[in-house]
């Protein structure tokens, strides 16, 4: 039973997920894929807010900044927005492999951080990711975890991991609504925000 105080989400992967190559020396080299902003409208539009959680490497081994990648996080959210798509942070892991810490998926500390802002039913929501660490923090977190096929290759020791196998983010969207029923009454505040100004 969803609690009525919280709402729904959905977290997003960000490489592999929303958008390709899996690795670039430039945030600027990075690319949509096809479906992101289109599943993330139907998403915002049923009221779910779809916080990005990404491990982000390269910074920590100095091949971009973190301020370079949070400003062109900002141009990516833009592009989203534009289209009634709400996208909610970074909640950024900077850190390389080998480098302990407690925030690198599966760890569910940046999930943790994105739900006490935003007021956000963990038991209610979902995790869209392209690898094993996503679907590890989903279960963690009491999530339900959608592995889609557009990242890193895995095999099915990862598959059976999953809640559901998705082509796409867009299939992951579609697969999501399809087994919540209703869209909320009430949206988040940040979905709702990006409805008017996708029909502004
Ligand atoms: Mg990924
Ligand atoms: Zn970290």
């Amino acid at each position: 039973m969803k609690d009525p105080e919280r709402c729904r989400a959905v977290f997003l992967d960000l490489n592999g997920t929303l958008i390709l190559p899996l690795l670039a020396d430039n945030p600027g080299e990075y690319q949509l894929i096809a479906e992101s902003i289109g599943a993330v409208a139907l998403l915002s539009t049923a009221g779910f807010v779809c916080p990005v959680i990404t491990v982000q490497s390269r910074i920590e081994k100095g091949i971009y900044s973190e301020a370079d990648f949070r400003e062109w996080f900002e141009s990516f959210r833009a592009a989203f927005a534009e289209k009634g798509a709400s996208i909610v942070g970074p909640y950024v892991c900077p850190h390389r492999n080998r480098t302990p810490c407690a925030c690198k998926k599966p760890a569910g500390l940046l999930y943790q951080r994105a739900a006490a802002e935003l007021a956000i039913d963990l038991a209610a929501s979902f995790v869209i990711g392209d690898t094993r660490e996503d679907l590890e923090a989903a279960r963690g977190l009491g999530c339900r975890g959608i592995l889609v096929r557009t990242g890193w290759p895995v095999g099915g020791e990862v598959e059976v991991l999953a809640d559901h196998v998705a082509d796409n983010v867009l299939a992951a969207a579609r697969w999501i609504l399809a087994s919540t029923g209703r869209p909320n009454q009430a949206l988040h505040p940040t979905a709702a925000g990006a409805i008017v100004r996708g029909r502004g």
